[in-house]
């Protein structure tokens, strides 16, 4: 599998570490009950189809990615830097 990096180009996955679903969103700790936490860090769904995900390009320029990938197919539909999906989350941008 190969992941074109938005500041790097196209490289082999190999460079890069996957985190995991990027869906999840941490919840604020002193306000949040106390189950928020444990559900935040081990419930996952498994789902098959487009799931959007937290790829870090270790072996590049160090940038935390957001990509955009099929379960089933492995391909690949967008790649785009974190800290833009956060901050677009963060103004109430669908993204
Ligand atoms: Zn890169």
């Amino acid at each position: 599998m190969r992941i074109r990096c938005p500041h790097c180009g196209e490289r082999d996955n190999g460079e890069f570490s996957y985190l995991g679903d990027a869906a999840p969103v941490r919840p604020d700790g002193m306000e949040a009950e106390a189950g928020a936490m444990h559900d935040y860090v081990y419930l996952r769904d498994n789902r098959a189809g487009e799931i959007r995900e937290l790829w870090y390009h270790g072996a590049g320029c160090r940038s935390w990615l957001i990509v955009t990938r099929d379960t089933r197919t492995h391909a690949i539909s967008d790649v785009s830097p974190a800290r833009d999906v956060a901050l677009a989350r963060r103004r109430g941008d669908a993204a």
